[in-house]
Order: structure tokens, then C-alpha cells, then sequence
């Protein structure tokens, strides 16, 4: 039995009581004893299976029991898995998550342990190769020959790959062995990635890239640094860190690069594959389950060097990171906004810091959180700023206009004004490509009735139906609910009586054939390119000029280099400052400076041209002037005088019920106990602005407070006091980007 040794010295030793303390794989808060059976062993950090009410779940051992039940109530772990011991520091990352974060304990080790496929044994394979001396060929059947030809690499294979390389039956291989004419060994199937080549030559850099990549390898191995690689677009921000990256293989460290899910590219893949020679091994929600089976066995037993993934990369049981890359940091995708709510980038720069690794925080619209951090507004610089201010090429930034709705609006039920028409008609006879670009998904955001003004609203939300033509359907984009388009209004009666309100992308392509007949267009949207493969043909197809006019979401914004395009055009500049939250000014800033950097990526000057009923807009008269750090430097004035993020901090606490009346009563209970301190504010109760959604009634309180102050703590303490009636739920939201 493993033995209860109190005088044992090192913390690992510590654990090695027969009761332990265990944190389940699962969103409960608290942690629990257990009793190690005799046979089994465990250690601070190993992962185990334990039961839990009629379930057996996976869990991570985080010391020596409590104590505080008794021994006969206790119930015995059932198994050890067959994974190495978790990192101290993935341990350490976990509790600070979830301290941060106010989430479940559990909740975060269910990140962690997310694969449950990657803690059971490997599985075994059967792998042929040449036996030493092989007989002479020509006595061999013409199979037997071909399955000789294969395997004269001497290269180990499974039956799988001979059969098919050789186009033989599997019986022919196990025909072989027989005869002595192969040799099978049984080894692991999992078989660890090539390792990333460092040694490979890359692009020449220009002096500041070399200047910047210096610098940035130069904190490899110093412990735990953050660094802002702030440069515009085309600058070769990629280019750069990836010389941080071979720096850090050099070394022999492990590297996460976290992408926003959408920019993965084919394009991002080709260039890791031209620099260090492999494929990256990636992680994300297109990730097969065998795939991520081995990146996290293979991050935890540190023969996987580089990964590149989304947010939830994060989580991987590193055995020894040197260095984290978050490229494209402003980006919102960052920020989960579900079941555990927060901000990879924020967490991923805790992560760093208890690896004590540098971490790299890549943008050419930074953050404001960054910007300010990086010491840009005077204030104490937290993080290292390195800048590339040039394109490379010698291209220069796109031209950016307003096209003053006011003055030159488009004709009626049309969304394209005169000066932008015309500007599409000149790249067309040049033979250029445009982007017209409009958040919208689906054809028309508002479906009524012409008779009687009745919306079409989602029975589950309080939104609009959101006509989709393509195909056929009606969408509600908060739940996805779909019905079908009705011709009858469904309030009056009146027949072929509903009319579509407003474009979205589907429309203006209408628009867009109804101009230009000739021109050959292609629609960019979650919709119509919803696979990475179809997101890659239909690069392909632009890069190869088979498309004259891309109408495009937010897709069409990010990353993709078309070197034809010259011309971007914003149908609606306005659309993101609508809502009016406390990011809307930044996000659409970013996202129009993003959108506007598609055009001109080489020679050719770019124009973009932005459609606006508020030319004056701070927003608009900074990107049209080109000074990214005038609107950086108003926008954070603006926060400071308001005590907003990133000068204060923000909370939100999210309730929802079924069932209004429900709501009420939590409403009522938590306003009863709201958390009264100097210097923090506690606004609400207040129904959301989407007071229904996903068929849930839902309610916020938002908390402000100054950044000396322990909002965590001042929120577990609140909460930890109140009993919410069954069926209501709780979320909190640290640092909310959405206030809906
Ligand atoms: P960013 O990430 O800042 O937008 P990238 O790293 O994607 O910039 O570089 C933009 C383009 O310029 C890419 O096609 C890249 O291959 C090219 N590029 C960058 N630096 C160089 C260089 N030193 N020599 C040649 N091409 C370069
Ligand atoms: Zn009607
Ligand atoms: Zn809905």
C-alpha cells in the first residue's frame, strides 16, 4: 500500500497518504478525499479516476486529504491513469484561473482534462519492416515483389499503409511474417510529430525586423517577459516571431502559438511549414479526437515542441513552454463567453508567468489594454513595446475616404453609393479586385409585414429572425433557431405581405449582379464558407483571380492576402458603434483598420472607401487620418475619465431562469446582499438588453471598482452568502466584452 509518510520532505512525497485530496473533472466547486486503494500510488499531480455520485470521473490529486469526513464515508479511487504526473505549474495555473476567473475549481480541471481519450493507456500497433537478410526477389509472387518495393526504405509501416502503398490484401503481409520474409514488431501507435526544424534558413529580414526579432529571442530563456509586437499589417509581425520560436526550439523549450480559430489559414500553416520544415500540430475545435489524443500526451511528456491552436490550447499539460505567442491579441475571439467565461490572452499571460517564460503579444491594432500596458500613455510600462512601423515591399498603406451618405446616398433599396459604384466599375476595367465588405450575415437582418409592421422574432430570444435566401431559411443568430420563410404574415393574415428590411451580405450580392452582370462575385461569410477547406478554396479561387468582387463578413477581414485587391469597400462604417458598449469604438477600429489593410497588400496602392452618415465620428476621422495612436491615445482618456477598464475593473453577474418570477426572487436576494465597499460600485439589477435568450429570462448586475481592490474576492464573498432557487443560473464575467 502506498505508505501515509508524514516526516517525507518533498511536496511531491506529500501526497502519499492512503487519503487524498482530489479535484474532479467536473464544474462543482470544492474539491474531495478519497482513499488510495493499496494496489495504486499516487503523487501531487497525478490524474485519476475517481467515482463520483454513479459516475467515475477523471481528476487531478492535489495533496494530502482534508480530514473533515470520516474515514468509513470516504470512497476509494479506482484507478491511476496512464499519463505521466501533471507540472506543478499546470497545478498553480489552474488555481489562479480559477481564483481569477471565480469559476469551479473543477470547471477548470475539465479544461484540462478534456481529452478523456489522451488518459487512457496507448494503444499498440503491429509495425513491419525488412528483416535483416531478405531472400532473393525473384523468387517472390508479383504481391510479395510489389510489398518489397515498399519497404526497401526500410521504414517501419502499419498494415494499413503497406497494403495500400502496395496495393496488396493484408493477408499477403501476415503471409510474409509467416515465411520469415518480414519481421512485426508491437509498439505504441501513437507515434511523436517530427520535431520542427530551427536550423532551416528563413526570409531575409529587413534591419528592423532584425532588429526586432533580436529582440525578441533575447528573452528566451530569461523567465517571464511580455513583450507588444506592434506593427502594421504586412510589417512581417510573423516573420519576426517566428525567428522567436526557432530561438526557443534552439533551446530546446516547448512554444504555444495561440491563433483566433479564424485565422488559421492554409496560408498561416504553409508559411510554419516553408520555415521549419513540419506541418504544425494544431488544436482546435476541427481537431480530431486521435489528433488531440497526442498533442496532449506528447505536450505532457515534452516530445511535442510547437502547437498552434485556439484558446483552449491553453489548457495543455506543457511539461516545459518557453515561450507563448498570442497573435492578433486585440482580437475578441479571445474571450470565451461560455460555460468558464474569460480572456485567453489575459490568462495566457498568467500562464507565462508562472512557467516564467516570455510571452508575445502580436497585433497591428493592439488592444487598448496592451497599448497601455506597453507604458503608451505615460503610465508604468508593464510590458515591452517593440514596434515595426513599415511595410515590407515598400507598400504602403491603403488610401482611406469617407463616402458621406448624406450627401451621395445610394438610390432607394439600394445599399452601394455613387462614388463607391464607380470605384468598383474602375476595378473592373483595370482588371483589380474589390472587397465590399458588411458584418451581416444572410440576406436582410429585418423581416416585417408591409400590412401590419409585425416582426419576424425568435420564439426563444428577443431578436429578429434573420432572413437567410441562400438557403431558404429563417435564422435566429443568438440560438440558431430556424423556421421557414412564411409568405403570410403570421399576426395579420395578409398574404405575400413580408418584405426584407436592411442588407445583409446575400442582399448586397444581389445588388452587386443587378450592377454588374458581368462581373464575376463571390459571397465570404460563416454561411456560404463555412469548413477551413472551403474557407481554402475560396482563397485559392481569389488568389487565382477567379473572382472580381468579394462580399465578405468579418471572414473576409482577417489575414488572407490577395495580392489583386486594390480596393475595399465599407458598406456600413456605422454598423459596429450602434450598440454603444464599451469596446464598440475600439472594436470597430479595429475591425475597419483590419478590412482596409486587405487592399494593396503589394505594388499597387489600395484605396478604401468607408460609407458613413457620420463622417465626424472620433472613430472615422482617426482611421481616416491614419493615426492608429491619436484614436489609442482619445479612446483611453475617454476610459480613464469614465473609470472604465483598463484604468478600473469590471464584473458582471449573470443570472438566468425558465422562468421569470424565479429570476425575481434571485434578482431580489442577490440586491439584498449587494456587496457595499469603498471605492466599488454595484449597478443593477437590470434586465439585459437580451432579457430573453435561448428561452432563458435573464437579468445583470455590473461592478466597478478601482484597480487596488479584490473584485474576486468581493465577489465570492457575496455569492458564497445566497441561495438562488433551483433552475437559476449564475455566471460571472470578469472584464465583460459584452454588455447584452
Ligand atoms: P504581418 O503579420 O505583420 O501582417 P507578415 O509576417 O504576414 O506580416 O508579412 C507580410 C508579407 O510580407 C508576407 O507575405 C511575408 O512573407 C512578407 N515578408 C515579410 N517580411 C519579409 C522579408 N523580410 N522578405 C520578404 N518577404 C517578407
Ligand atoms: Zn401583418
Ligand atoms: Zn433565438
Amino acid at each position: 500500500m502506498s505508505l501515509p509518510s508524514s516526516e517525507s520532505s518533498s511536496p511531491k512525497e506529500a501526497a502519499r497518504h492512503d487519503r487524498v485530496l482530489v479535484v474532479l473533472a467536473t464544474p462543482v466547486s470544492g474539491c474531495f478525499d478519497y482513499l488510495v486503494p493499496p494496489h495504486l500510488s499516487v503523487v501531487i499531480g497525478s490524474v485519476v479516476v475517481a467515482p463520483f455520485g454513479n459516475r467515475r470521473l477523471p481528476g487531478i490529486v492535489l495533496g494530502p486529504g482534508t480530514g473533515d469526513v470520516a474515514v468509513e464515508k470516504l470512497r476509494y479511487l479506482e484507478e491511476v491513469a496512464a499519463v505521466a504526473t501533471l507540472p506543478d505549474t499546470l497545478l498553480l495555473f489552474m488555481k489562479r484561473f480559477a481564483n481569477w476567473t471565480v469559476s469551479p475549481l473543477g470547471a477548470v480541471a475539465k479544461m484540462i482534462l478534456s481529452q478523456p481519450s489522451a488518459l487512457a493507456p496507448p494503444a499498440m500497433q503491429k509495425q513491419f519492416f525488412m528483416p535483416q537478410i531478405a531472400p532473393p526477389e525473384k523468387r517472390l509472387t508479383a504481391a510479395r515483389q510489389r510489398v518489397y518495393a515498399v519497404m526497401a526504405d526500410h521504414v517501419r509501416r502499419c498494415a494499413g499503409d503497406i497494403s495500400a502503398a502496395a496495393n496488396v490484401s493484408q493477408a499477403v503481409i501476415t503471409g510474409m511474417v509467416a515465411q520469415g520474409l518480414l519481421d512485426v514488431e508491437h509498439v505504441v501507435a501513437d507515434q511523436p510529430p517530427p520535431t520542427p526544424r530551427h536550423d532551416l534558413p528563413g526570409l531575409v529580414l529587413t534591419a528592423t525586423q532584425t532588429t526586432a526579432a533580436r529582440d525578441l529571442s533575447a528573452m528566451i530563456g530569461q523567465g517571464f517577459s511580455t513583450t507588444l509586437l506592434d506593427g502594421v499589417t504586412g510589417s512581417g509581425k510573423t516573420v519576426v516571431y517566428f525567428e522567436a520560436v526557432k530561438a526557443a526550439l534552439q533551446a530546446g523549450q516547448q512554444i504555444l502559438i495561440l491563433l483566433p480559430e479564424i485565422a488559421l489559414s492554409a496560408g498561416w500553416r504553409n508559411r510554419f511549414a516553408a520555415r521549419f520544415g513540419v506541418v504544425p500540430v494544431e488544436w482546435h475545435s476541427d481537431v480530431s479526437a486521435a489528433q488531440k489524443r497526442r498533442a496532449w500526451r506528447f505536450a505532457l511528456d515534452g516530445k511535442l515542441s510547437v502547437v498552434v491552436g485556439a484558446r483552449s490550447a491553453l489548457f495543455l499539460p506543457f511539461k516545459n513552454l518557453g515561450l507563448i505567442i498570442v497573435d492578433e491579441e486585440h482580437e475578441h475571439a479571445f474571450k470565451q463567453e461560455e460555460q468558464v467565461i474569460y480572456q485567453a490572452r489575459d490568462m495566457a499571460v498568467l500562464r507565462a508567468r508562472i512557467e516564467a517564460c516570455p510571452i508575445i503579444l502580436a497585433s497591428a491594432t493592439p488592444s487598448l489594454e496592451s497599448w497601455v500596458n506597453a507604458g503608451a500613455t505615460g503610465g508604468p510600462a508593464r510590458y515591452r513595446h517593440v514596434v515595426l512601423s513599415d511595410r515590407v515591399h515598400g507598400a504602403s498603406l491603403p488610401q482611406i475616404k469617407a463616402i458621406d451618405l448624406r450627401k451621395t446616398p445610394p438610390e432607394r433599396g439600394r445599399w452601394l453609393a455613387p462614388p463607391l459604384v464607380e470605384a468598383i466599375a474602375k476595378r473592373l476595367q483595370h482588371g483589380e479586385q474589390s472587397l465590399l465588405f458588411l458584418n451581416r450575415r444572410g440576406y436582410a437582418p429585418l423581416t416585417l409585414c408591409g400590412a401590419c409592421g409585425a416582426k419576424v422574432t425568435c420564439p426563444h430570444c428577443d431578436s429578429w429572425m434573420v432572413a437567410h435566401r441562400l438557403a431558404g431559411r429563417m435564422r435566429c443568430h443568438h440560438c440558431g433557431h430556424e423556421t421557414r420563410p412564411q409568405r403570410n404574415c403570421g399576426q395579420c393574415g395578409e398574404s405575400d405581405s413580408m418584405q426584407a428590411c436592411g442588407p445583409g451580405v446575400e442582399r448586397l450580392a444581389e445588388e452587386v449582379l443587378w450592377r454588374f452582370p458581368e462581373a464575376r462575385f463571390a459571397v465570404l461569410s460563416s454561411d456560404t464558407v463555412g469548413t477551413p477547406k472551403a474557407a481554402q478554396n475560396f482563397i485559392e479561387s481569389v488568389q487565382a483571380g477567379d473572382v472580381d468582387i468579394i462580399v465578405g463578413t468579418q471572414m473576409a477581414a482577417k489575414g488572407h492576402h490577395f495580392p489583386n485587391l486594390t480596393l475595399v469597400g465599407v458598406v456600413d462604417a456605422d454598423l459596429g458603434l450602434a450598440g454603444g458598449d464599451l469596446r464598440a469604438g475600439e472594436r470597430t477600429f479595429q475591425m475597419l483598420s483590419q478590412v482596409a489593410g486587405r487592399a494593396g497588400r503589394e505594388s499597387r496602392t489600395g484605396e478604401a472607401l468607408l460609407q458613413t452618415l457620420d463622417p465626424e465620428n472620433p472613430v472615422l476621422t482617426s482611421l481616416l487620418s491614419g493615426d492608429r495612436d491619436q484614436f489609442l491615445a482619445t479612446e483611453a482618456a475617454a476610459r480613464a475619465h469614465a473609470g472604465m477598464p483598463p484604468f478600473a475593473q469590471l464584473a458582471a453577474v449573470i443570472l438566468s431562469a425558465p422562468e421569470d418570477t424565479k429570476l425575481h426572487e434571485a434578482m431580489r436576494l442577490l440586491a439584498a446582499s449587494r456587496p457595499v465597499f469603498d471605492n466599488v460600485d454595484c449597478f443593477g439589477p437590470a434586465m439585459a438588453p437580451l432579457a430573453y435568450l435561448k428561452g432563458r429570462h435573464r437579468a445583470r448586475f455590473l461592478l466597478r471598482a478601482e484597480k487596488t481592490i479584490d473584485l474576486q474576492h468581493i465577489l465570492r464573498g457575496w455569492l458564497a452568502n445566497v441561495k438562488l432557487p433551483a433552475q437559476v443560473r449564475l455566471h460571472i464575467d470578469i472584464d465583460p466584452y459584452s454588455f447584452l
